[in-house]
């Protein structure tokens, strides 16, 4: 929120300062490019030199679309996964906050590979370390392109780059990148490993232990002021949820909330004349009713393949 453009105001009007930046008369370039690329200009008005021979509609791609300047994601809203989160810490943020410590043997990896079921907070975790680190954040999902930038995927990766060399410090988060390897490949992660992950850090990021899944019960709830559960029904919901995932949850509590209504609306009252402060709490029935709908997107079986994965190659919990 606090970022200023580093573009020199000269006086000239922004108009003169596009056309001497980005070439002139070109007609083909609509207002929004333009825009965009002004805000990527040095203080010199000059577009820097590693984003010169980059196609200008793929920068404002990257710049609209892939880029998030504010991720606006800390720690504490994550649940869980202390040891990932002090892992992450060690690894990424402290080399982006005090790189003239991690020089040497603290040098950090070239990359971190975090890897787990979905919906476990992963991409949560990334957009944690820009906010913390106060860097940009870029995500970008691999099997985008190999499906949508089909032919474009390689002059896609040079933008994404090149905007984040201009816009450091900068997190790079590689969505899905298993989709890049081959079904050879996926079937022989270990050797890809050998081959590629020579300086990779490996995080297991594993679905919520009992007590990270009565955090977000809490955590969500309790921001809408609907949390009026004791422990001991909070304890029941978290036995009944073994290897529900962070989404599983969030999915879980929202249908669950959904229940005061429904039974208010039963009453016959019409939603629009609906009293909010006639709504009852969510109990702990809402939650059982909800878990005939949402059950857990993770089989146990998949969760033994992550797991035998984090025994050979990831770091120790
Ligand atoms: P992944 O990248 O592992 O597939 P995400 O980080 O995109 O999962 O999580 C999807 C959603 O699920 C998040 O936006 C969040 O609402 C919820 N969620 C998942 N994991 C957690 C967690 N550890 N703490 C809090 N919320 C979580």
């Amino acid at each position: 929120g606090n970022f200023v453009p580093p573009i020199r105001n000269n006086g000239g009007s922004t108009s003169n300062m596009t056309s001497r930046v980005i070439g002139k008369n070109d007609d083909s370039m609509g207002d929004s490019t333009r825009k965009c690329l002004e805000m990527l200009c040095g203080p010199d008005g000059e577009l820097p030199e590693k984003l010169r021979n980059l196609e200008p509609r793929l920068i404002e791609h990257v710049s609209n679309e892939i880029m998030d300047k504010d991720p606006n994601v800390r720690w504490d809203d994550i649940a869980g996964l202390e040891h990932a989160k002090k892992c992450v810490t060690e690894m990424v943020i402290w080399p982006l906050l005090r790189p003239d410590i991690f020089r040497g043997c603290r040098s950090p990896g070239r990359g971190l590979l975090l890897f787990g079921p979905p919906g476990t907070g992963k991409t949560m975790i990334g957009k944690a370390i820009a906010g913390e680190a106060k860097a940009t954040f870029f995500y970008i999902s691999a099997s985008s392109l190999t499906s949508k930038w089909i032919g474009e995927g390689e002059k896609l990766v040079r933008a994404l780059f090149g905007v984040a060399c201009c816009r450091q410090p900068a997190v790079i988060f590689v969505d899905e990148i298993d989709s890049l390897l081959s079904q050879e490949q996926q079937t022989d992660l270990k050797n890809w490993m050998k081959q590629h992950g020579g300086d990779l850090q490996n995080v297991y990021i594993f679905p919520f232990l009992h007590q990270a899944r009565a955090w977000i019960i809490r955590n969500l709830l309790e921001k809408d002021g609907l949390f009026k559960l004791t422990e001991e029904e909070t304890n029941i919901v978290c036995k009944l949820t073994e290897g529900y995932s962070g989404s599983d949850m969030k999915n879980l509590v929202k249908d669950a909330s959904m229940g005061p209504l429904r039974e208010a609306l039963q009453q016959g009252v019409g939603i629009t004349k609906l009293n909010k402060e006639d709504m009852r709490p969510v109990i702990l029935k809402d939650f059982e009713t909800a878990l005939q709908e949402v059950r857990p997107s993770v089989s146990s079986s998949e969760l033994g393949t992550y797991e035998e994965w984090n025994r050979q190659f990831g770091s120790l919990a």
